[in-house]
């Protein structure tokens, strides 16, 4: 009898309390700050063009072989208007083959790709989430503006003038 006057009482107060469950898909959990979700390519505001050459140091790194790209001459370099000789032309991540390992990221030596906080692009076709150039550069100007990113190099250059 008193157990189950005990198992009423624990199911009573336990009913009582707010639950701590998020109701998926309506309901969003906020990502820690250092998430690591999909990658996304940065786009360097002031100058009007993307960070990444094409150099395609991150996509012969891939360990997945999901990345492809290409560059082209810099337009702007030509004009004076930037210091990029060369810009990316075309790039793409098949995100269906990513694993998230940040290895394209450790290895950009242009600040110009960065793990965002994107993890929610499920899709059913097999090869259905290759994302193009346009939605990788959009995705990054959200996960810019949503972290208030700011390249590497300009902060290891702001710590050595604060230093010297
Ligand atoms: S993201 Fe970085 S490593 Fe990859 S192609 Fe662009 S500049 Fe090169
Ligand atoms: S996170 Fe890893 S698997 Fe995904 S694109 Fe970058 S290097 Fe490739």
């Amino acid at each position: 009898m008193l157990a189950s006057l005990q198992g009423l009482w624990a199911t009573f107060t336990n009913g009582l309390k707010k639950p701590v469950t998020a109701q998926y898909p309506k309901q969003h959990l906020p990502v820690n700050k250092r998430y690591m979700g999909f990658p996304v390519l940065m786009w360097d505001a002031p100058v009007g063009e993307p960070y990444c050459t094409g150099c395609m140091v991150c996509v012969r790194n891939c360990p997945t072989g999901c990345m492809s790209a290409q560059m082209v001459d810099n337009p702007l370099f030509k004009e004076g208007k930037s210091k990029r000789r060369k810009i990316i032309e075309n790039f793409e991540i098949n995100y269906g083959r990513c694993i998230l390992c940040g290895i394209c990221v450790e290895v950009c030596n242009f600040d110009a790709i960065e793990m965002s906080h994107q993890h929610e692009l499920s899709v059913v076709a097999r090869n259905g989430n290759r994302a193009n150039l346009p939605r990788l550069l959009e995705m990054g100007k959200a996960y810019q503006a949503e972290v208030d990113w700011k390249p590497k190099s300009a902060e290891e250059g702001a710590k050595q003038e604060a230093t010297a």
